[in-house]
């Protein structure tokens, strides 16, 4: 049930048809991970929080360095050197929302641990590695739980979002690819598809519009371009063919 203090810190968005009090509810009643606190997830999970989704699980095990702070808009100078990044997101997003629930694990997500994410409706990949990306793809689609997939570099982007049984799996459309151990990238990258990811979860809760179920979407910041191309599922993949 949404409070008087719920009707009148989301009234903006109760406002439109698409959420009403209902979509508020289930907002409310959400429970979603964000996996990595750093220039995805800080602005994916800042948006999530000012939303009012009851819960999250912010998952990361690095410290913040000054190097970050192009783009990871929840730690502060006066972060560095003092916590990790999970408790540093925390502390923000509750200085945001006080009515939300916030869990820190300040761990790397493995085979061994990944029952943390258990309690989760929707899991998000704000990660910026493919081999932990494929770890968080294999546990989606043995639990069937939705996973809202952002990955940027430089000025550019893509996204998707894979729902176990229905569509392609980051496996069926990234078979084989190789990280890289630091790469570029501007902050408004990670800014914009952080909170891209954030509609992608806003929507799956409420049903509003349309996920990026099967689509792929690539963003080109430099000649503000755009493209949604159709991906189909590899009836050979080894990790969703015989799901
Ligand atoms: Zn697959």
């Amino acid at each position: 049930m949404l409070t008087d203090r719920d009707v009148e810190r989301y009234g903006r968005q109760i406002l439109l048809d698409h959420i009403g009090r209902k979509g508020q509810e289930k907002l409310k009643k959400a429970r979603v991970a964000i996996v990595g606190a750093g220039g995805l997830g800080t602005v994916a999970s800042l948006y999530l929080a000012a939303a009012g989704i009851g819960k999250m699980t912010i998952i990361d095990c690095q410290a913040p360095e000054l190097s970050n702070l192009n783009r990871q808009v929840l730690h502060w100078e006066c972060d560095i050197g003092k916590t990790n990044k999970a408790e540093s997101a925390k502390e923000k997003l509750l200085s945001l929302n006080s009515d939300i629930k916030i869990d820190a694990f300040v761990k790397k997500i493995t085979t061994e641990n990944i029952d943390v994410l258990k309690d989760a409706n929707i899991i998000v990949d704000c990660l910026d590695n493919f081999s932990t990306r494929y770890t968080l793809n294999e546990f989606c689609v043995k639990n069937q739980k939705p996973l809202v997939h952002a990955a940027v570099e430089g000025f550019y982007g893509q996204l998707t979002t894979i729902i176990p049984s229905k569509t392609p799996c980051l496996k069926c459309i990234f078979p084989k690819v190789t990280d890289k151990e630091i790469f570029p990238i501007m902050g408004v990258t990670t800014g914009l598809f952080g909170a891209l990811e954030a509609n992608e979860v806003i929507k799956l809760i409420t049903g509003a519009g349309e996920v990026l179920a099967g689509k792929l979407l690539f963003y080109d910041l430099l000649s503000n371009s755009f493209d949604i191309i159709e991906i189909k599922k590899n009836e050979k993949c080894e990790v969703c063919a015989n799901i």
